[in-house]
């Protein structure tokens, strides 16, 4: 493989019904920020059918170029065609860096790819660097230091500790990352990319899964990745009814509902709601932490909200080692004291 073919950051831009998902985006920002440090550019690999007109937004949130790959195959999600599309984009335009976002669909979509390009692909990454490999050279072995590589970092060992993995021998180096973790830019009115079309041509085989019938969830839980307030509660909660004590703090504050994996384990709020590693990554203006200890696999999904209130009896709970502003005491006294001194405030306002 000669690597030095290999130019220029990737993104995959996941669409579904026509509807550019919101990690595209954010992949895109992450995605400059790479290009910047490579000296080098950034392009949406845009997959499917009739959606040619998305590309514009693609180049308001930071593609310099977009790869259209547009084909009536490509209609609804299947691992083959899609598979095939990208690998083709990837043996065609040769990238140095491939980023997908950790959907559903990307999640399968990724390894299938890489293991077809024959490169290695980092899962569900929570940061992205350029920099050297290995991170400090080898004393007597400095010349074999890799310098600008993707340096991919990710929880491991069920998150009790965080790995930085490179890729230094494959191109290109491929990761999937946590939609929520990466920021997208300010869009860019009017911005325009390059857009390329490119068909590498489907041949259905047995590997064409034939979708009989799409049923969609209908879900009536809020999408806790938007919410600007997050009031959010963990086992210390007591219960599904007690959770009525933040739900009114929520409902002052215009905020909304979220908790931890205790609560969800013990069936009193949907796994939706759920902030975490193996939750959604959250970054609300202000999030309140209620009941909840602080485990690193809950704080790995909220640590970068702006600022953090934590409401804990134990005054040693680690929470507070995130928090700007800590309440040590009974959540039973203190949310129901902070709702109502919230509603008196709003009221003589
Ligand atoms: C691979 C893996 C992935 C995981 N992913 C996630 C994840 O995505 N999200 C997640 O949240 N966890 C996750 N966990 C679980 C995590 O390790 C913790 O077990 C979990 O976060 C604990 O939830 P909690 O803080 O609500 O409960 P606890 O740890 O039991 O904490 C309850 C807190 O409530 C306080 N409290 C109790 N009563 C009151 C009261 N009356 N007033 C005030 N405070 C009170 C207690 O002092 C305590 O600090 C994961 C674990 C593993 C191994």
């Amino acid at each position: 493989m000669a690597l030095e073919e290999y130019k220029g950051v990737f993104v995959f831009a996941q669409q579904v019904d026509n509807v550019l998902d919101g990690v595209a985006f954010e992949l895109l920002g992450k995605g400059k920020d790479l290009a910047k440090d490579l000296d080098t550019d950034v392009t949406a690999v845009l997959i499917g059918s009739g959606i040619k007109g998305l590309a514009d937004q693609l180049a308001e949130y930071g593609a310099d170029r977009v790869i259209v790959v547009d084909d009536p195959e490509l209609k609804d999600y299947r691992t083959e065609p899609y598979a095939h599309a990208l690998a083709s984009v990837i043996n065609e335009y040769k990238p140095e860096i491939m980023l997908v976002g950790a959907t559903a669909i990307g999640r399968d979509l990724g390894p299938t790819v890489s293991a077809r390009v024959k490169t290695g692909l980092t899962a569900d990454c929570t940061v992205l660097e350029i920099g050297d490999f290995p991170l400090v050279a080898v004393p007597g072995k400095e010349a074999d230091q890799k310098h600008k590589q993707l340096l991919m970092t990710r929880p491991a060992f069920g998150g009790n500790t965080i790995a930085t993995i490179a890729c230094p021998d494959n191109r290109p180096q491929m990761a999937t990352v946590r939609p929520g973790v990466m920021q997208k830019i300010a869009p860019i009115a009017g911005a325009k990319a390059n857009i390329v079309e490119f068909n590498p041509g489907f041949t259905p085989n047995n590997r064409y899964v034939e979708i009989l019938n799409i049923v969609k969830a209908v879900k009536n839980t809020a999408n806790i990745m938007d919410a600007k307030i997050l009031v959010s509660g963990g086992r210390g909660v007591g219960s599904k009814e007690n959770f009525k004590l933040l739900e009114d703090l929520a409902e002052v504050l215009g905020g909304t509902v979220s908790c931890s994996r205790a609560v969800v384990e013990n069936g009193w709020l949907p796994v939706d709601l759920q902030v975490g590693q193996t939750g959604k990554t959250v970054r609300p203006q202000i999030y309140f932490a209620i009941g909840i200890s602080g485990a690193i696999q809950h704080v790995a999904g909220m640590e970068d909200s702006d600022l953090i209130v934590a409401i804990n009896k134990d005054e040693d709970a680690p929470i507070f080692d995130v928090a700007d502003y800590g309440l040590v005491g009974d959540l039973n006294k203190i949310v129901p004291a902070l709702t109502a001194a919230l509603k008196a405030e709003m009221q003589a306002k």
